[in-house]
């Protein structure tokens, strides 16, 4: 970290995002577009599944990428992970093992490993720095996933000391913008209640159920913000340590059920339903490396709901 690190990508690098259509991934790729990078690759699932190690190494060996960025992983919201642990675990363990071992394999310059910033102790100290990892115990809703992106850090950590690669890890804080998902079930808070809000607005409907007690405090980065932080990463920095991706700003989901409020126009009541997990108390990202590396998020909560929601309406089928 402290030595200065300087690596320009070549713009015509052939550059694997795994996992481009997802919400991460898509974004990564519109920025790399936007930046100039003429040689992207990626597959959806049903054209390569990660999780199978022999697809994956005869993708490498044919494509040969030299840079890989991965934004590929199982993931959802509280309930989806607490209900499918087994499946948060084995999908993300499989299809990070393989890239990872793939990318050494055949000689990939740089990869970036992306986490979750719940990889850190459930009562980590706030702001969390990078060094609270495996500190303490998990939170227990997503310690599955949880662990799985701990194996990750692991496994890159290794790469690098054992056979001198240039892996790094990134840990972006709850994410959301244009290509989320918005399943109600399944989903993370923010588009989850972009959606059930809306809903409301659209049927005038007197009162919506918000899960938990309200009190938790989540940090939301738009998702463009961490694609531009992927790009300062793998030209800027080369260490051990993952690196924090956030805003460093949190606030209560109550503060965001009236920021989303406010944004699809719902005015009714709000009854929030402690029988749904609250998860983690607090969680916000102590972001002083990836400042000091000249990246910041630009991109105001306000105005990140704000084309969330005008993504959401034009492109949810159902529009409900
Ligand atoms: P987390 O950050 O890993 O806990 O993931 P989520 O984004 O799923 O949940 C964040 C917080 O929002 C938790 O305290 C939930 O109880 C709360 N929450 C409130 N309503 C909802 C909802 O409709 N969906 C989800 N996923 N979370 C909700």
């Amino acid at each position: 970290m402290n030595q200065p690190f300087h690596h320009p990508i070549p713009r015509d690098a052939t550059i694997y995002v795994a996992g481009h259509a997802g919400l991460a991934g898509s974004a990564i790729w519109r920025h790399l577009q936007a930046q100039g990078f003429t040689n992207l690759v990626g597959l959806r699932s049903a054209e390569l599944d990660l999780r199978d190690p022999v697809a994956t190494r005869d993708f490498f060996a044919q494509v040969r990428p030299q840079y890989v960025i991965d934004a590929a992983a199982r993931v959802g919201g509280i309930l989806a992970n607490d209900r499918e642990p087994a499946e948060f675990l084995s999908d993300n363990l499989r299809i990070q093992v393989n890239l990872i071992d793939a990318a050494r394999e055949f000689g990939v310059t740089r990869l970036l490993f992306l986490g979750s910033s719940c990889i850190y102790p459930r009562l980590a100290e706030q702001p969390i720095k990078e060094e609270s990892l495996l500190t303490g115990p998990l939170e227990p809703t997503n310690a599955a996933y949880a662990i799985a992106k701990i194996a990750g850090v692991a496994h890159v950590q290794a790469m690098r000391r054992q056979y001198g690669c240039s892996f790094i890890c990134a840990m972006p804080t709850n994410l959301y913008g244009p290509g989320d998902s918005f399943d109600p079930e399944r989903s993370h808070v923010l588009p989850a209640l972009i959606r059930r809000l809306h809903t409301a607005a659209r049927n005038g409907d007197p009162s919506v159920t918000v899960w938990g007690t309200g009190t938790p405090r989540r940090e939301f980065l738009y998702v463009d913000d961490l694609a531009a932080a992927c790009l300062v990463l793998l030209e800027r920095y080369d260490g051990d340590l993952p690196i924090n991706v956030g805003t460093g700003k949190d606030l209560p989901i109550r503060d965001l059920v009236s920021l989303i409020s406010d944004a699809v126009g719902y005015a009714g009541e709000v009854i929030y339903d402690p029988s749904k997990p609250d998860g983690t108390p607090r969680k916000v990202l102590d972001i002083s490396r990836i400042t000091a590396l000249g990246w910041k998020p630009t991109t105001s909560l306000r105005e990140g709901i704000a084309r969330t929601y005008s993504w959401f309406l034009d492109h949810c089928p159902t529009r409900a």
